[in-house]
């Protein structure tokens, strides 16, 4: 495994992707805390694994202005206003759905906030546990899809095709039978900006 995850930061050296390895979560969550300056803007992702770091309180109670969609007591419109403010914030905390050992990423998304996020913010951090490895980039958006989209599904009750039994049909998937959660797919394969782009790769399994 050592020897995959050392070719997996070479990849993203040469992608222009900064990436970063932490043996446990802990560490990872100090590294994002001593990057992120206390007075620094931040927009996060829905993302299981975001919210098993529970790093959003940590933020918050030291300053940073986090646009958090999920916080409690939102309306609706509130919610939608901080995603669309969280685009615009001086970092963007995600997941990937799946990440290649070629050092492809792979995000799914339904509305397409994260996707405006993760291209488009001024530093982005992409999280993720070592359960979402996979051997190339077929594989990797084969996981997206078929693995975790219908996890999403299932955990948030959507009307899809895949919520029932976890299977995936694609071609029957479409308004206004159901509601499609596979809408946007966004493929890093590389980044021209340096250091915009982090991805801090976890050695334990986070999210799914
Ligand atoms: S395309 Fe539809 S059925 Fe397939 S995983 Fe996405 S939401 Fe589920």
């Amino acid at each position: 495994m050592v020897e995959r995850i050392n070719a997996l930061l070479k990849n993203w050296q040469k992608r222009n992707i900064s990436g970063f390895y932490f043996p446990d979560k802990e560490k990872a969550i100090e590294k994002i805390l001593e990057l992120i300056p206390s007075g620094a803007s931040i927009g996060i992702s829905g993302s299981q694994t975001i919210a098993e770091l529970d790093i959003v309180d940590r933020l918050s109670s030291r300053g940073n202005c986090v646009f958090d969609q999920y916080k409690k007591g939102l309306t609706l419109q509130e919610s939608r206003q901080m995603r669309q403010a969280g685009i615009g914030a001086d970092f963007y905390l995600t997941s990937a759905n799946a990440i290649s050992e070629n050092g492809e990423l792979v995000f799914f998304s339904a509305f397409g906030q994260r996707i405006a996020g993760i291209a488009n913010a001024r530093n982005v951090i992409v999280i993720c546990g070592i359960n979402k490895l996979a051997a190339n980039l077929q594989d990797a958006v084969k996981r997206a899809r078929e693995y975790v989209t219908p996890l999403n599904c299932r955990r948030l009750e959507w009307n899809t095709p895949c919520v029932k039994d976890g299977i995936c049909r694609n071609s029957i998937c479409l308004f206004p039978e159901y509601k499609r959660m596979c809408c946007q797919v966004l493929i890093i394969e590389a980044e021209t900006a340096p250091d915009r782009l982090k991805v801090f790769l976890i050695g334990q399994p986070l999210g799914f």
